[in-house]
């Protein structure tokens, strides 16, 4: 199986089958060590320096270290998940791994391996046959996002992506970091058709702009225009609307923007 897009969907259908191997029903069910523990690997907080987790494998037992300085639940949580889904793709290509923060978000960049990893992470910890209903109705407000977190027990930013990438509407997730745009994940509705320079400075007329000027309200929202983001976009998704999230200790802000 060397299909990309094969290998991906066998990674979301291999999240799928633990929820029904295990007789999950709800997010409460899933208790992430209780889960390693039953295939045979024992999930330990260390030490670690440059990875946010490890796998080392040894037969059928395995051992995943996540770094115990990871201040967020959702974050931890997000690198036990992505190594338990190294531990049911990968058996053939690794049996040590050691994935950073950076690995932890790779989609269409980085590794085949890390990417797969992530699908399985982000179909287990948020099935999209529970996830996506919940979405339905609800604009990606701070509200939104936060509520969908707390259920999920996942990062707000994890959370943002699995919106937009679940999402049938126009929408955009953009987090911003020291005044700068970093990374961008666009709904499918408008991948292809937009894009935001990474690197670029945010403008001081996006909430995120406002945010790092020191004047942001929380739960605040706002009509902007596109072209405040993006360098590329459609017509007709000049007219948008932004809600910014920022993102507590980390000085970073997550702008949803969407349209109406
Ligand atoms: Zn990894």
């Amino acid at each position: 199986m060397s299909n990309p897009d094969l290998r991906r969907a066998f990674a979301v259908g291999e999240a799928k089958r633990v929820w029904k191997l295990y007789g999950f029903q709800t997010p409460a069910d899933l208790v992430l060590e209780d889960l390693a523990m039953a295939m045979g690997v024992v999930v330990l907080e260390a030490k670690l320096d440059s990875a946010d987790a490890r796998l080392v494998r040894k037969g059928n037992r395995g051992i995943i270290r996540v770094k115990q300085d990871i201040p967020q639940v959702g974050r931890k949580r997000f690198a036990v998940a992505h190594e338990i889904g190294h531990w049911r793709l990968h058996e053939k290509e690794s049996q040590v791994v050691a994935c950073t923060s950076e690995d932890m978000r790779a989609d269409y960049k980085g590794s085949n391996l890390e990417i797969e990893a992530n699908v399985f992470a982000s179909e287990l910890l948020m099935p999209q046959a529970l996830f996506k209903p919940a979405m339905a109705g609800r604009t990606p407000t701070a509200d939104t996002i936060n509520g969908l977190a707390g259920v999920y027990r996942t990062s707000r930013t994890a959370t943002a992506v699995r919106y937009v990438e679940l999402s049938d509407e126009h929408c955009v997730m953009v987090m911003a970091e020291a005044g700068r745009i970093k990374w961008w994940r666009a709904s499918k509705e408008l991948n292809g058709s937009l894009w935001i320079k990474a690197g670029a400075p945010v403008s001081n007329r996006t909430l995120a702009g406002k945010y790092f000027a020191g004047t942001l309200d929380c739960e605040e929202v706002q009509d902007v225009s596109m072209s405040e983001w993006a360098e590329r976009y459609p017509e007709f998704a000049e007219d948008a609307i932004e809600a910014a999230i920022p993102l507590g200790q980390t000085g970073a802000v997550l702008s949803m923007i969407w349209l109406e």
